[in-house]
């Protein structure tokens, strides 16, 4: 049997990443996500096991210490987000394509590692303001935290052009068809 494709989503925080992820997991069975382990505090939706492992920064640094991270990151104020070698390894054992949201830096590791069995895709929109707004509208996160969020995305948008696609989320449903053609294209070579 073939090894499983990784098909990896990375986008400045609010460019809808997520959204077509959760898409693609919804329509495509064979698909898995790559649960990341973070530290960051758990939002009222979501489930430790489904979203992220939810850890504590001690256990994040053994994980570290014991080599058990594919890339991790300190990605906003010293919260730590990390791949797990083993989370990995579980899917594809499982003859499952796996599909990641980690952020930009993280995307480019991974890419990195994987190489051709890895496709890296940037998720953009047109503009700041418009991230601004989806960020306001999701509404998951304190003003100071969004600014945060703003101004990483403005030195994230620098790296598109080292992933192998982008796609353009400004109109919903023309980026989660884009990104299903990228998924069966990818899988089926
Ligand atoms: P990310 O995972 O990249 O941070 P999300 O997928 O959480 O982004 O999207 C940020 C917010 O924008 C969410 O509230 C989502 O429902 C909304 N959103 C996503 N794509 C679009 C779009 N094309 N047009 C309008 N709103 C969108
Ligand atoms: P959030 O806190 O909104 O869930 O995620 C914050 C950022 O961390 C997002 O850009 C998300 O893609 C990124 N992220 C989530 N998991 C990982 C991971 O395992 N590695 C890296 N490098 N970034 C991650």
């Amino acid at each position: 049997m073939p090894p499983t494709k990784l098909i990896v989503f990375s986008a400045p925080s609010g460019a809808g990443k997520t959204t077509i992820v959760k898409h693609l997991l919804a329509k495509y069975p064979q698909l898995a996500f790559s649960v990341s382990a973070t530290t960051r505090a758990q939002r009222p939706h979501e489930l430790h096991g489904r979203d992220y492992y939810f850890i504590s920064q001690a256990e994040f640094e053994q994980k570290i210490a014991a080599g058990e991270f594919l890339e991790y990151e300190q990605v906003y104020g010293g919260t730590y987000y990390g791949t797990l070698k083993a989370e990995i390894e579980r899917l594809r054992g499982a003859g499952r394509h796996v599909v990641f949201d980690v952020d930009v830096e993280g995307g480019l590791h991974i890419k990195a590692f994987y190489q051709a069995e890895a496709l890296a895709v940037f998720v953009k929109v047109s503009s700041l303001e418009v991230l601004a707004q989806r960020l306001n509208a999701r509404n998951t996160e304190s003003a100071e935290k969004k600014a945060e969020r703003l101004a990483k995305a403005t030195k994230e948008m620098a790296y598109a052009t080292q992933f192998d696609t982008v796609v353009v989320n400004d109109d919903l449903p023309t980026a989660l068809a884009r990104a299903e053609q990228l998924y069966e294209q990818f899988t089926a070579a």
